[in-house]
Formats: structure tokens, C-alpha cells, sequence
């Protein structure tokens, strides 16, 4: 798959070079193929496309020169098989579990995961009639009790936001394995260079492109990549009869006898991005590509400045608790060892201070960090849960997610961390 020559290149190399082999122009930097649709030499080339007797373009909503570029080069970086993009991560989440449950099915995801999955997990699944069962990730038992017959997916996030857990992911895909279910890591928070999911047994990986590979705020984007092999669990495996019995909506065609090519993904184009069409655009996937490119330097300083910054903060008399996975006080600290690359722990991470006024304190008068909801930005970011993303949730809500009226929470930029310390000592 990969347009390079050799193989074992490194991950960061791969972020650079992967998937892209110059267009007739031979530009170094890669096109945004700005176009909803593409000439057909002949009558033959279109039948053989719309058959999937040859793979080539036919119509962005399904495929695009430079989405596929970042297609191929996500999946390389991640390890994976084979990738498909969509428009956001909530909308990569959506197909990747609709592209396996449906009406009377159930999975079962994890209790600590980003907001938005939850809302769409145990709100909107439902209206489907998709059961969402949880279970607790820091209680791997608990996973097995809630996986009957109908059970199509288990679901969890290797560095969850915003709860900053850190799975952990062999004990999961052991469960997983043992009763023949597909697994799917959020990947987002952690990003390939810090985790890479398919060496602990997960079967589909799913990103927010919009946080750390975009990096800078700027596009939406979402990715879902399934490992090398897929297909082996896949065929004539009764749990999934959607990829083993013949497809009325695609010419009768069963996903799990494509010979090599990747069943999953051809099924999440051919039914979730054909028919509803939440595809990403050129342009956008153009400006991941750049953030793709320079992802394995910018996380890693991410790491290393939240980690002095924490380490300032569990210094500090006036903060009561710093939580953030690099630190050894932190619960998760031995995960992170086990699953983290040189135990890089990523920018989130969140403190109690005095009291709510302190924390009201901080928040309204730092200089550098900006009062704002997102994470992955190469700007330092901050935000009260209690006053705003958790304000909806109820006392045993919060107390379950760790917030209280005086935590504060951070994603840590690109500036100098002395910057960012010094502005942060003046207000607390
Ligand atoms: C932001 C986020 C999402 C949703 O992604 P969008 O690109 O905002 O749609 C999903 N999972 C995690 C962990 C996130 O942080």
C-alpha cells in the first residue's frame, strides 16, 4: 500500500513521505485536488469502478487524490491495514460503530470517554435501536458481565479526555479476543507517536484529526484505521453477517470475500460515506496532511512542557492535587509506562486549587491561556468543567468524573513552559 520502496521506515518518517509519489506536476508538497468528480477514460473503466473490480476514483464523497494521500499515511503512522477519513471524529466514531451494529445490537464502551462519544453512545445509538452498555475501565471485570451474543463493539479511549485515564488495553482486547468482538481505541488524545493501539490487540483505531495531527486549530477531521488482518476475524464470523451474506444495496456483493482487500473499510466507504456522506473535504484533509507532518515533535513537546508544568504546580502550596499521568503520584503512572512511548503522558492535565474562587481566579487571569473548549492546539488552553463542559451533570456526574468547583484544567501549547509557569504562578 505504501508508495515508498522500502519498508521499516520510522513512524516520523512515514508522517512525511507516506502515500504520496508526485503528480504529473511532481510538486513537493501535495495537491489539494479541489474536485467533486472525475472523467472516466471509458464506458469500461466506469463499469469496472462502480463494480470495485478496480479501485480509482469515482466521486469525493467516497474518494479524493488528497484525502487518500492522508488516507494511506494516517494508517501507516498508526500501523494499521488500511484507512478511512470522514469529516470529524464524531462522525469516524458514528460509522465505525454502524458499520458493525445495528438495530437489536449492543456494544459496550467504556465509562471514562470524551462527552460528545457518551451523548451519541447513549442518546443517539438508541434511536437506532443500538444498546450502549458501559463499563468501567479502571475495573476490567467489569467488562466481561455486560457482552452477551449481540454484542458488536467494545469501545474505549487509550488516554481518555477529559478524564485523563489511561487504559489498559491488553487486558480489553483479551476479553475481546476471547469472544471473537471487534475493539475500538480512541486514539485521539495519545496520537500514534505516543500509543499505537494495534501492538496491544486492537482491532480499529479511531482519531479526531482535529486536535493533535491538525494541531493548530484550524480543520475538522476524523479517522477510522483497522489493523493488518482484519479480515481474518471478520470471515465466517457469526457475530458480523452484515460482512458475511450478500449486500442487496451493493450488487449482492459479501464484504468478507473481497480477497485482500480490507472488508471494514470497503464497507464504511461503500454504505456509511457513500450513502450518508459525512466526507472529509480536500482542503481540510490537505491541512492535516501538514499537521500530520510535524506531529512527532509537536506531541512530544507537549509532553515534556505539561510535565514541567505539573511538576510546578505539585510544588505549589496553594494547589491542593495536580493530575497528569507523567507524574508518579498520578494513579495512572504505571499504565503509562506500560503502554506510552518513553512514558509521554501528552498536554492534558488538570489541578485542584484552594477553592472555586481560586480556581475562578486563575482561569480569568491568566495571559497565555486561553478560556476554551477544545484540546491539541499549539496555544495553551484552559477551562473550569464545573462552570462550563460539566455543568449539565448532575453531583454524582461530577463526582464520578473527578470534578469538583475548584478544578481547573489545562491543554498545554507550544509556548516556553517558563511562560506559561510564570503566568500561571502570578494568578494562583
Ligand atoms: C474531540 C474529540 C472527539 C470528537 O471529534 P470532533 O473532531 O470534534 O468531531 C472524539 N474523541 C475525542 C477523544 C475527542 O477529544
Amino acid at each position: 500500500m505504501a508508495n515508498l520502496k522500502h519498508s521499516n521506515f520510522t513512524q516520523n518518517t512515514l508522517a512525511l513521505h507516506a502515500g504520496y509519489n508526485y503528480d504529473s506536476q511532481r510538486t513537493l508538497s501535495v495537491p489539494i485536488y479541489q474536485s467533486s468528480a472525475y472523467n472516466f477514460e471509458n464506458l469500461d473503466v466506469a463499469a469496472n469502478r462502480f463494480a470495485l473490480k478496480e479501485l480509482g476514483n469515482i466521486y469525493s464523497r467516497v474518494g479524493n487524490p488528497t484525502v487518500a494521500v492522508l488516507q494511506t499515511r494516517l494508517a501507516e503512522v498508526e500501523g494499521g491495514g488500511f484507512a478511512v477519513l470522514a469529516a470529524t471524529g464524531a462522525a469516524a466514531i458514528f460509522y465505525a460503530i454502524v458499520n458493525l451494529a445495528e438495530a437489536g445490537d449492543n456494544i459496550v464502551y467504556s465509562n471514562k470517554i470524551y462527552g460528545g462519544t457518551q451523548v451519541l453512545f447513549a442518546h443517539t445509538l438508541k434511536r437506532f435501536g443500538i444498546e450502549a452498555r458501559v463499563f468501567d475501565i479502571d475495573n476490567i471485570s467489569s467488562l466481561e458481565k455486560v457482552i452477551d451474543k449481540k454484542t458488536k463493539a467494545i469501545f474505549f479511549e487509550s488516554l481518555s479526555n477529559p478524564q485523563i485515564a489511561i487504559a489498559d488495553t491488553s487486558a480489553i482486547t483479551k476479553i475481546a479476543k476471547k469472544h471473537g468482538i471487534i475493539s475500538i481505541c480512541d486514539n485521539t488524545v495519545a496520537t500514534p507517536f505516543l500509543h499505537k493501539p494495534f501492538d496491544f490487540g486492537v482491532d480499529i483505531s479511531v482519531h479526531s484529526l482535529t486536535k493533535y495531527v491538525n494541531g493548530q486549530g484550524s480543520a475538522m477531521g476524523g479517522g477510522i484505521i483497522e489493523r493488518k488482518g482484519l479480515n481474518e476475524l471478520i470471515r465466517g464470523n457469526k457475530r458480523y453477517p452484515a460482512f458475511n451474506t450478500p449486500d442487496e444495496s451493493y450488487h449482492g456483493i459479501v464484504y468478507a470475500e473481497l480477497g485482500e482487500l480490507p472488508s471494514y473499510g470497503i464497507r464504511l466507504i461503500t454504505e456509511w460515506l457513500r450513502n450518508i456522506g459525512a466526507s472529509i473535504s480536500p482542503f481540510n484533509a490537505w491541512l492535516l496532511i501538514q499537521g500530520l507532518e510535524t506531529l512527532e515533535l509537536r506531541i512530544k513537546q507537549h509532553s515534556d512542557s505539561a510535565l514541567e508544568i505539573a511538576k510546578f504546580l505539585e510544588s505549589n502550596k496553594k494547589i491542593k492535587s495536580v493530575f497528569y499521568p507523567g507524574l508518579k503520584s498520578n494513579p495512572y503512572n504505571k499504565l503509562l509506562k506500560k503502554y506510552f512511548a518513553n512514558s509521554r503522558a501528552s498536554g492534558l492535565l488538570s489541578f485542584e486549587a484552594e477553592s472555586f474562587e481560586a480556581a475562578q481566579k486563575i482561569c480569568n487571569n491568566t495571559e497565555l491561556f486561553s478560556i476554551t473548549a477544545n484540546i491539541g492546539d499549539s496555544k495553551s488552553l484552559i477551562i473550569h468543567p464545573y462552570s462550563t463542559t460539566h455543568s449539565q451533570l448532575s453531583k454524582a456526574e461530577m463526582d464520578s468524573a473527578g470534578i469538583t468547583p475548584s478544578t481547573v484544567r489545562l491543554s498545554i501549547g507550544l509556548e516556553s513552559p517558563s511562560d506559561l509557569i510564570k503566568d500561571l504562578e502570578r494568578t494562583i
